[in-house]
């Protein structure tokens, strides 16, 4: 008796990694380990894919991540969030106040 094949079809798995991250990116933080998430520098309900569509996020290995969320003092974060900041409105030639209407902060 003829059975047939199986398929096998690949499912694709359904974490939410960000699809940028393909393994090819250093962390932006330690710049030697590997960036496997990412994180959005703007908090908050709804500023999650603006961060993501300006590229408003950093690109993080697990490490240091880590670090972001336990250990980081508020001045070091911002810091870090008004470089951020700089480097997205040179990238999308945006103005202070242009990236405050999208993000609705500025942090310089
Ligand atoms: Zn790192
Ligand atoms: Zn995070």
């Amino acid at each position: 008796m003829m059975f047939p094949k199986p398929n096998h079809k690949k499912q694709r798995s359904q974490h939410k990694s960000n699809p940028r991250l393909d393994g090819s990116d250093t962390c932006e933080i330690c710049d030697i380990r590997i960036a496997t998430e990412t994180h959005e520098l703007r908090g908050g309900k709804g500023y999650r894919l603006i961060c993501q569509e300006l590229g408003f996020v950093l690109k993080l290995c697990r490490h240091c991540h880590d670090d972001w969320h336990l250990y980081y003092t508020k001045d070091k974060k911002n810091y870090i969030r008004a470089d951020k900041q700089r480097q997205v409105m040179t990238e999308c030639g945006m103005t202070e106040e242009g990236f405050r209407e999208r993000i609705g902060k500025s942090w310089l």
